[in-house]
């Protein structure tokens, strides 16, 4: 059973890394390689989960537009899905709509700079991700893996969680997304590492602080640059990726 396990994560690996030098090799500016290769694996897991919703009956997830519970945990992500959002927003958001985003960074900041878990915890009304708007999610389609990954069978648990402030609740959900799209992220994180990048992960406010406040840092990252190695890489305390009500993941 362990084996059949491992042959299919295997099997779902090699997929996602034929889907990339797909990408990879159609696109002569690496630049835009990496966009691709990232959108394209996005795209790719998103299909292999409706695939499977298709062949079996699953619950559905209680998640739609305007619940944002888990939208106040601390998010972690790789360099290049900082460096896509990074450059989503400098192309698509307004002036005041950038403004507004570097002002809820530094709010943030302020609240959880240095902070243990705990005191994060404490705090999460007031540090809603700095993408949040109105409850909605103002990069959806952009948003790491990380946020697709989660999924909750019951709106009313994760409400009770954010509420108690429990971080060891644990919320039902369909595995098959995490499993999915944690695949799909490792797959291009590695792909990241044989071109030389910055790889690891980050932070996502610290780690958008860093990118929004250097001169071009999606160039300077594409071009092989440590650009987020001091903005946050505390990787030593792990996010969760299970859906529990814990505050990081
Ligand atoms: S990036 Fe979007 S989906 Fe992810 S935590 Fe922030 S608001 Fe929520």
């Amino acid at each position: 059973m362990q084996d059949q396990t491992q042959a299919g994560q295997d099997a779902l690996s090699a997929y996602f890394f034929q889907i990339a030098d797909g990408a990879k090799t159609q696109a002569a500016d690496p630049f835009y390689d990496l966009f691709s290769i990232i959108r394209q694996v996005m795209a790719a897991a998103a299909l292999v989960l409706d695939s499977v919703a298709g062949t079996c009956e699953s619950p559905v997830p209680e998640c739609g537009s305007g619940c944002s519970f888990c939208c106040h945990s601390r998010i972690h992500v790789m360099p290049l899905e900082v460096v896509v959002i990074c450059s989503y927003v400098h192309n698509h958001f307004s002036p005041k709509a950038m403004q507004g985003l570097k002002t809820r960074i530094r709010t943030n900041l302020s609240y959880t700079r240095g902070c243990s878990l705990t005191q994060r915890v404490a705090v999460k009304d007031q540090t809603p991700c700095i993408f949040l708007n109105h409850h909605t999610c103002s990069i959806y389609d952009q948003r790491p893996f990380i946020c697709r990954t989660w999924n909750s069978l019951s709106r009313q648990d994760c409400e009770t969680a954010f509420i108690s402030g429990n971080q060891n609740a644990e919320i039902p959900c369909l595995s098959a997304p995490n499993y999915v799209y944690t695949l799909a992220r490792d797959v291009v994180q590695a792909v990241c590492k044989t071109m030389h990048l910055e790889t690891g992960r980050f932070e996502l406010v610290s780690a958008m602080d860093r990118c929004l406040g250097m001169k071009d840092a999606p160039s300077a990252w594409t071009g092989g640059c440590t650009v987020f190695g001091r903005s946050g890489g505390d990787e030593s305390r792990e996010k969760t990726e299970k859906n529990s009500g814990k505050e990081e993941r």
